[in-house]
């Protein structure tokens, strides 16, 4: 027996991150409330989706066209590279304002049970673009490219913030700290308020 419109169409939202059989069924009863309109609207930007929204070719932040506002703008610290998993990462800290360097999205975090390999992640990306920032920054000492490794607290983030120590270990005016201790173990960036942000940013190592 095949599964009915209804049905179909469910699946099709428990397909989204945190999406239960249950929730999925109320999306879909809530969209068939809204009026015609509306939904052609949704359809539309959906079918366009991959279209219209790009990902910056430098950070791989969510991009209208070409580089994102970060790294289009001349009033970002451009010694400082904030290595975090997902844009939502990005937007959290971004809201808070208390962070003014560049970004890098992996896209991800390493984890071999789910079939996730650093190759699937954007960290050659990273090593191609931290040598070149680290390049162009001044000679003196103490000039030094930082990456601030933001993943997850959780063993996911932390396989990948260990991976990405060893594959910076020994490289020259490249300095690696990792986001400090203010997010408890097994807590999600993305859900951080303002004051955790700050206390993670400011107790770096
Ligand atoms: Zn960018």
């Amino acid at each position: 027996m095949t599964d009915s419109k209804f049905k179909k169409t469910v699946k099709m939202f428990q397909k989204l991150p945190g999406v239960g059989p249950r929730q999925a069924a109320r999306f879909v009863l809530a969209l068939l409330e809204k009026p015609e309109s509306e939904l052609q609207e949704l359809g539309t930007s959906l079918y366009n989706l991959k279209e219209d929204i790009k990902l910056c070719p430098e950070c791989f932040n969510l991009s209208d066209n070409g580089l994102c506002v970060v790294c289009s703008s001349h009033n970002r610290d451009k010694t400082k590279v904030l290595v975090i998993e997902k844009v939502t990462d990005l937007d959290s800290i971004e809201k808070t304002g208390l962070y003014k360097g560049l970004y890098h999205v992996l896209g991800g975090s390493i984890n071999p049970l789910d079939g996730v390999l650093p190759e699937h992640l954007r960290i050659e990306e990273l090593k191609q673009r931290a040598g070149k920032l680290a390049n162009g920054l001044p000679a003196q000492a103490g000039s030094d490219l930082e990456l601030i490794l933001a993943t997850n607290p959780n063993t996911a983030g932390e396989t990948t913030a260990l991976y990405l120590k060893d594959l910076f270990n020994g490289e020259k005016k490249i300095k690696l700290t990792r986001l400090g201790r203010g997010l408890a173990s097994g807590s999600h960036l993305e859900y951080a308020d303002e004051m955790t942000i700050r206390n993670a940013l400011d107790s770096r190592k």
